[in-house]
């Protein structure tokens, strides 16, 4: 599936996103989609830069705009199956009217997001997805709005699947794309990431240690929540969840029947 020509990729050393392709051809393996059946879409980023590597047919669109060309492609070939990857900045700034509608259309897509909580490619800009108080290059002394929840956003609009997890969080990731990839409707998966380079563009988690600290902390409390889960008790309110899945029983546009 990886267009071998295209390489070296053109990603940072230490950047989350390669292992979020991986998880999602991986994924794509296990249910054995095929590549003249398969179409990736992506808006602009890093993350956008991503179905370049990918040795199917592909759209690279405009800024934001990724979910309004998947869902002309769904609907004009339905049998076609349509993966999108997006980023923070893509998808919930710019993008962000298309990404409530896509979900409460439920359009039969997988959109993963990888969510590095920050401009990476366009210099190192506070994104909708900036904790409060990061520093970055337009919040120099730490961004002052609080951020979106993109998994409760699309949640509250309707996707038919949504799950969080990060790019340390391999095995459930792979398998929360491939529940995804078979879910009817809108399956959305948010990926956290990590963006180390020093080239003044990098998230909170500047130094790979700091990554891997606080992808160890969000390990705890994906056990956390699968406790609480189990338990039948609800996720608390305004504490970050992570790995939570829901599906709803609607119509979704696009589905074969
Ligand atoms: Fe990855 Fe950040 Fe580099 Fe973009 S700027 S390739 S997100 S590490």
């Amino acid at each position: 599936w990886l267009r071998e020509d295209r390489l070296p990729h053109i990603y940072c050393s230490g950047c989350g996103n390669g292992t979020v392709i991986n998880c999602t051809l991986a994924a794509i393996d296990e249910v054995g989609w095929r590549r003249d059946e398969t179409v990736f879409l992506s808006g602009i980023g890093c993350s956008s830069r991503a179905p370049g590597y990918i040795n199917t047919d592909s759209l690279h669109t405009t800024h934001g705009r990724a979910l309004a060309f998947a869902t002309g492609v769904k609907l004009a070939r339905p049998d076609l199956k349509v993966v999108v990857f997006t980023g923070d900045g893509d998808l919930a700034a710019i993008g962000g009217n298309h990404f409530i509608h896509a979900c409460r259309r439920n359009v039969d897509m997988t959109v993963v997001c990888m969510n590095n909580q920050i401009y990476g490619m366009t210099g190192g800009q506070g994104s909708p997805t900036t904790p409060p108080g990061a520093i970055s290059t337009t919040t120099p002394y730490g961004a002052s709005e609080p951020a979106f929840d993109l998994a409760d956003l699309a949640i509250a609009a309707g996707a038919n699947y949504v799950a969080r997890w990060t790019s340390y969080h391999v095995t459930e990731l792979t398998k929360a794309i491939t529940t995804g990839l078979q879910t009817p409707g809108l399956a959305f998966i948010e990926v956290r990431t990590q963006c180390p380079t020093n080239y003044g563009r990098s998230n909170r988690l500047r130094e790979v240690s700091d990554m891997i600290e606080y992808l160890r902390s969000h390990a705890m409390l994906v056990q956390k929540y699968e406790r609480l889960i189990a338990e039948g008790k609800p996720i608390p309110e305004g504490t970050f969840t992570i790995g939570e899945l829901v599906r709803r029983n609607r119509p979704a546009m696009g589905v074969q029947p």
